[in-house]
């Protein structure tokens, strides 16, 4: 059975980022320093609470995190401050999870390709806050960070209890920047992450109570007339928390492991990628299917075509090894045999389809 954990503490309403400062404050004795890591978008339009010894870092989030980002971040941090009491992610599922890996970091020697895989991190790292910006990840709740391994060609996070966020700070006031598709595409991962999870073998009753409340906000966002209303973004805020937290309970599905698949082959973004693996899912999900078809109508939303040629041989290769390797959440959809179902002939299909080649 799980030994689950949740993140301590959080603040949630519109105007919530004020409290920042005073979070931190008791945390500063003897004039301990800060660590801000924050999205690039926010370089010249967010006031932070900085003291002359803290260290802010903007990050470009234009590519998903990486192994090799991460340590380079960390030096530059320590460099600047080598014991932090606090470090602070503002931003989406990108930063949050370069802070989380930042923060074990400090506390665990090595480098961040040594702690990816399952519970590696031995010592709790540095106290850390989350502040998103974007809604959708569950990167605020979850209990891993991911990063992409060029060298080893894998896609894979912390998992860890010391992973977990200390405090959040859910402000939708932060989010009504966000461009629509971007704003969609973030959205639609906690759907799919509960979409996948109540459909799996794993499901249980805790992970299914968080799924269905997230489902049920997303479909109030995603199937009304203006998905960034205030009130919607305050919805898909929640949502998005209360999907993360589903997902630390159970598994994701078939759309995950495809999606990494697109992320690995054509470097697509993981939250794109999953709006276009979902398009395609007749056959797994076929009400969520449907469902999805009108949200993106009723949202107006075309999802861009990534690849227009042909596969070829090498890459319908490389597509089926990057989806199949993830054992759990195909074991969770389609038992232990999956592979005798996803054979090389079927994944290809299935990429052709939703890729429209
Ligand atoms: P992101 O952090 O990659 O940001 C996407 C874009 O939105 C960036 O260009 C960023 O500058 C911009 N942006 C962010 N906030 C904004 C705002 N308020 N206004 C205007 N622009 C803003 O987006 P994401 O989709 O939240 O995160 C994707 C990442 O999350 C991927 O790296 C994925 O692997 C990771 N992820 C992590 C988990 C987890 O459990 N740790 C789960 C799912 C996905
Ligand atoms: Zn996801």
């Amino acid at each position: 059975m799980r030994n689950s954990k949740n993140v301590q503490n959080y603040i949630f309403g519109r105007g919530s980022f004020q409290n920042l400062s005073e979070i931190l404050e008791p945390r500063r004795k003897n004039d301990e320093a800060v660590v801000f890591i924050v999205d690039h978008f926010f370089k010249t339009n967010l006031q932070l609470p900085v003291h002359p010894n803290d260290f802010v870092l903007h990050v470009d989030t234009r590519d998903e995190p990486t192994t090799e980002q991460v340590d380079e971040i960390l030096g530059k941090a320590k460099e600047s401050v080598p014991s932090p009491c606090a470090i602070v992610g503002i931003g989406g599922g990108s930063v949050l999870d370069i802070a989380k890996a930042v923060s074990n970091l400090f506390r665990n020697p090595g480098k961040a390709e040594d702690y990816q895989g399952w519970d590696l991190i031995k010592s709790p790292g540095v106290y850390k806050i989350a502040v998103p910006t974007i809604s959708g990840t569950g990167a605020e709740a979850s209990r891993t960070c991911v990063m992409v391994n060029h060298k080893k060609n894998l896609k894979l996070g912390m998992n860890s209890e010391h992973t977990i966020y200390d405090q959040l700070i859910l402000d939708p006031e932060l989010t009504i920047t966000v461009p629509r598709d971007q704003y969609f595409y973030t959205g639609m991962d906690s759907y799919i992450h509960c979409v996948e999870s109540v459909a799996g073998s794993y499901r249980n009753a805790i992970g299914d109570a968080f799924s269905e409340q997230s489902l049920k906000l997303c479909r109030d966002v995603f199937l009304s007339d203006d998905m960034q209303a205030f009130e919607n973004r305050e919805k898909l805020m929640i949502a998005s928390y209360l999907g993360g937290c589903a997902i630390a309970n159970s598994f994701v599905g078939v759309v995950h492991p495809f999606s990494a698949g697109l992320s690995m082959v054509f470097g697509t973004h993981h939250c794109l990628a999953n709006c276009i693996v979902m398009n395609s899912m007749e056959d797994y999900y076929p009400s969520e299917t449907i469902e999805f078809h009108k949200m993106l109508s009723r949202q107006k939303i075309e999802l861009p075509k990534i690849v227009s040629r042909p596969l070829t041989a090498s890459e319908k290769k490389d597509l089926y090894n990057a989806t199949v390797i993830h054992e759990k959440p195909l074991t969770n959809a389609l038992g232990p045999d999956y592979k005798k179902h996803l054979t090389e002939e079927r994944v290809s299909q299935l990429f052709e389809k939703m890729l429209g080649v």
